[in-house]
């Protein structure tokens, strides 16, 4: 079965998925949509994707920019066995009506409520309790951070608890609207909405987080204090555990990665797509052990880290491969992740 796919909203995410799913051999994208005769919307159709108008937008204003026009959001989703909403935050929720109506499965980004589907999603963490399912929500790029290293963790070595900071970066690099752009930004909210996000993809893990927006736009960083049920004898066991994953990649001392500088940089000249970085980034000099207390920095690519759990979630609903492991081992070779 080749599963088709709309995606609505071709931003920061949704040209990212559509990218990733166009390289997928069960998967199919049959159109994209925008709401403006953007820069983008003029590349999707050089991507050779059908692109079809969405929201407030006019088609008369895609013509006029020379932009043609495939049909109405409705058009796009008739010929779709599934639609992934990447459209800004509230407006996912606000889609839904339109999904219900059409009977169409859909797949929603974390900004917005866990309510909107029936699963919040993380490849490592709960696949197969997605097979089949209707209604889907691929958490934040925060909450994937953390659900793939808990997941991980848990299954290994168990968490007795978890303590994470976030240090968030203030925008996206497109976003110059946004800020701060000096300042350091505690979020009062305490703790954050990040823990009980987790708690939507693995249930019962003891987290709790704080976070901080900070000027920049090059990644997010989470300094995480972890204490194990079972630790291991030496750091190194876990160092190996995450090494084995391709969903994280590990930096030595010798690397010469100091911080997300130096990652993005890495990012770029490895040549993956747009320098997107999918995989959690660890420092090994930066994960240390002291009695059953693991303590770890991460770094998390916002506008990417989301991407393949989109296109495992496709396969999980539609049981493509029942097995998170298969389906994750097609995903990471299409998109190159964990290509060193
Ligand atoms: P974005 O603003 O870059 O892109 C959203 C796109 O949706 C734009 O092209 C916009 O024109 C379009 N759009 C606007 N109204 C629409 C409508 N009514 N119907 C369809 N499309 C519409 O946003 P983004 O950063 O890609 O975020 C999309 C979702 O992904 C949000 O839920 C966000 O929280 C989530 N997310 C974002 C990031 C990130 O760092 N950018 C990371 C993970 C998850």
């Amino acid at each position: 079965m080749v599963v088709k796919v709309a995606v609505n909203g071709y931003g920061t995410i949704g040209k990212r998925v559509a990218d990733a799913v166009a390289r997928q051999k069960d998967m199919k994208i049959v159109g994209v949509s925008k709401t403006r005769p953007t820069f983008e919307a003029r590349q999707a159709v050089e991507r050779g994707y059908a692109v079809y108008v969405a929201g407030k937008g006019a088609r008369s204003e895609f013509e006029a920019a020379g932009i043609p026009v495939a049909g109405t959001v409705e058009e796009m989703i008739q010929g779709a066995d599934v639609v992934v909403d990447c459209s800004p935050e509230k407006v996912g929720t606000a889609n839904k009506e339109l999904y219900d109506r059409l009977g169409v499965r859909a797949i929603w980004q974390g900004g917005e409520k866990a309510a909107v589907a029936e699963h919040s999603f993380n490849a490592l963490a709960n696949y197969s309790e997605c097979l089949g399912a209707k209604r889907v929500r691929v958490v934040s790029c925060n909450t994937t951070g953390l659900s793939r290293a808990a997941s991980l963790l848990q299954r290994n070595f168990g968490v007795r608890e978890w303590e994470a900071t976030l240090v968030r970066r203030a925008a996206d690099p497109r976003e110059s609207g946004k800020g701060p752009i000096n300042g350091i930004l505690p979020t009062m909210k305490l703790p954050s909405h990040h823990g009980p996000d987790v708690q939507t993809v693995l249930p019962g893990l003891p987290i709790t987080t704080a976070a901080v927006v900070v000027p920049t736009t090059l990644m997010h960083v989470h300094f995480n204090h972890v204490r194990l049920e079972h630790p291991p004898a030496d750091v190194s066991e876990i160092l190996a555990r995450f090494s084995r994953e391709p969903r994280f990649v590990l930096f030595p001392g010798s690397s010469g990665v100091e911080g997300t500088p130096q990652v993005m940089e890495w990012a770029k000249d490895r040549g993956a797509g747009r320098g997107d970085v999918m995989e959690n980034v660890l420092w090994e000099e930066g994960t240390k052990m002291k009695g059953q207390d693991l303590y770890f920095f991460q770094a998390i690519h916002q506008e990417s880290i989301v991407v393949p759990e989109n296109v495992d979630a496709i396969r999980a609903m539609f049981s493509l491969e029942t097995d998170a492991e298969r389906s994750m081992k097609l995903t990471n070779e299409s998109l190159h992740i964990g290509a060193k």
